[in-house]
């Protein structure tokens, strides 16, 4: 079997290797890492307004196991005035 890492589709062009390079730096953009969401996620089951069943925010509904992995996101306190914990 061919490495497409390296060998690429024979043209002598490292396609994948870009593609995947770029993949790497739209999924940063869009998803921390996984010690960041951890971070997060040990804050919010600390949190009065962690709803155990679902591992939901009280304040904005959302699923943490998904908000917490979201670089765009961030927490909800600031809803009612308070400095977001993360
Ligand atoms: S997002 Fe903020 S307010 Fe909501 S559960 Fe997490 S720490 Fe608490």
């Amino acid at each position: 079997m061919t490495d497409q890492t390296t060998q690429g589709c024979g043209c002598g062009a490292k396609q994948p290797v870009q593609l995947n390079t770029t993949l790497s730096r739209i999924m940063n953009k869009v998803f921390v890492s996984d010690d960041e969401k951890k971070r997060r996620m040990d804050i919010c089951r600390a949190c009065p307004h962690f709803g155990e069943l679902l591992s939901q925010c009280e304040l904005c509904g959302c699923f943490l196991e998904a908000k917490t992995r979201l670089v765009a996101s961030h927490c909800a306190l600031d809803q009612i005035g308070e400095e977001p914990k993360w």
